[in-house]
């Protein structure tokens, strides 16, 4: 199977989806991902999508 290419690794590169996120408590602004994203600078879940 290590014949197959090399393009695998790029695809899995697109599956990880980023969000920039904004924190409505202490205004941070961060990278998110998955469902549940919070805040890496107070932990608080009163975030949105900037
Ligand atoms: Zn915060």
């Amino acid at each position: 199977m290590c014949s197959v290419g090399g393009g695998d690794f790029n695809l899995e590169i697109e599956k990880i989806e980023v969000t920039r996120y904004r924190c409505n408590d202490c205004g941070n602004k961060f990278d998110g991902m998955g469902e549940k994203v919070v805040c890496p600078s107070c932990h608080s879940e009163n975030v949105v999508k900037a």
